[in-house]
């Protein structure tokens, strides 16, 4: 074969995701994982039962509708509805993706012309890089900074160009933490709306807000309905990670496109999960509640293990992550000691350098997930101490 390498342009740089690395020290170390962000407690009984069900009676071992299950995208607008009081059509304004992850590539590939700018806020969730770079278009990062990684909304107005064509927000943010404010999502309503932007808002963490901070859907504030395409998953929200069961709703003309290009990713996925993710999302509010109380007391656990450590912690107002800083520990270098800690400590994070355009950004930053058992984050915080 010639010189000419074989991943191409568009993916070059990418190799293989933070989250692999980290989880295959783990596994070969015995460490803790820490890394990657998944539960090690799956989701409720009944909602696991469903899908034993569907796959007995025969529902969604073939194909499913290309938009997903009737019952599903029926179940999606209830939900919407009941939390945040938005009205979709379940035939036209939802699509069932395979997980958040193929709703966020769908919808880059669906509506970025080559050329094209994208603006997001660094640190961000690794996928976003990629899926614009394979769309062709050129990402514009906005750095939000320690202590509180408040967005910076007079750089978002200035960094706007006549080539910006969507902003891609997660709130609640992977990994700060951080959960805009109505005040905040106002001010990027209003600057979607004065500069015609399409906004993609990755909500995957709605359901995980502390000490009052309310996730608010951007779609349901004024001029938003039509331009926003608003992404969730049952994998953080049930602790199905491995189900893949994502959707998307907004309006038709934007939810047409996206599938346009979704049909030919993975055209369905996930059929009977489909079934069970419906009855889970018209579980009872207690679920929610006790889910987040639950979640709550997890960071807790950790962050005070983390404090006492000696790690700088940024406690998170949302999300199961905590990020936190090691300068204080005298280190400088958080993949190295990243690298270093499985060894040393026996737990597995990941240095939140990965997840910035700018290296220096996040230099010292190390990522903690606190979606374990009780009787692990204590473990993980004892053997950090030592
Ligand atoms: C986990 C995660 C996703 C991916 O969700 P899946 O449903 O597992 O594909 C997307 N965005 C963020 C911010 C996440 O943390």
């Amino acid at each position: 074969m010639n010189d000419r390498p074989l991943l191409n342009r568009r993916l070059d740089g990418f190799g293989t995701t933070i989250f692999a690395e980290m989880s295959a020290l783990a596994v070969r170390t015995g460490a803790i994982n820490l890394g990657q962000g998944f539960p090690d407690t799956d989701g409720p009984q009944e909602v696991r039962e469903a899908a034993v069900r569907a796959l007995r009676d025969g529902r969604g071992n073939q194909y499913p509708p290309g938009p997903g299950v009737p019952e599903l995208r029926t179940a999606v607008t209830e939900h919407q509805q009941r939390f945040y009081g938005l009205a979709f059509d379940p035939d036209t304004e939802v699509l069932v993706t395979a997980g958040a992850t193929e709703a966020i590539a769908a919808t880059m590939l669906a509506l970025l012309e080559p050329g094209d700018e994208v603006i997001a806020f660094e640190p961000y969730y690794d996928s976003y890089a990629a899926c614009i770079s394979m769309a062709g278009a050129t990402r514009v990062p906005l750095t939000l900074r320690a202590p509180d990684f408040r967005p910076d909304l007079d750089a978002l107005r200035d960094a706007v160009t006549d080539r910006t064509r969507l902003l891609l927000l997660n709130s609640p943010h992977n990994p700060t933490g951080m959960v805009l404010t109505r005040v905040e999502l106002t001010a990027i309503a209003e600057l979607a709306v004065e500069r015609d932007l399409i906004v993609v808002t990755d909500e995957v963490y709605e359901h995980l807000t502390y000490d009052g901070a309310e996730h608010i859907p951007l779609i349901s504030l004024p001029g938003m309905r039509d331009r926003t395409v608003a992404i969730s998953s049952a994998g953080k929200t049930y602790s199905f990670t491995g189900w893949k069961v994502g959707w998307i709703t907004g309006s038709a003309p934007l939810v047409g496109a996206v599938r346009t290009a979704k049909q030919f990713l993975t055209y369905v996925s996930s059929g009977p999960f489909q079934y069970a993710v419906a009855e889970a999302l018209r579980l009872p509010d207690a679920y929610f509640t006790g889910f987040r109380e639950g979640m709550r007391a997890k960071r807790d656990i950790l962050a005070d293990g983390l404090t006492a450590a000696g790690f700088e912690v940024f406690r998170p107002q949302g999300t199961y992550f905590i990020t936190t800083d090691i300068a204080g520990l005298g280190e400088k270098d958080a993949p190295a000691f990243c690298r270093g800690l499985p060894e040393r400590c026996g737990v597995v994070a990941v240095p939140n350098s990965v997840f910035y355009d700018d290296p220096q950004a996040g230099r010292s930053q190390v990522r903690f997930a606190f979606c374990k058992r009780d009787d692990v984050l204590r473990e993980a915080a004892v053997r950090l101490q030592r």
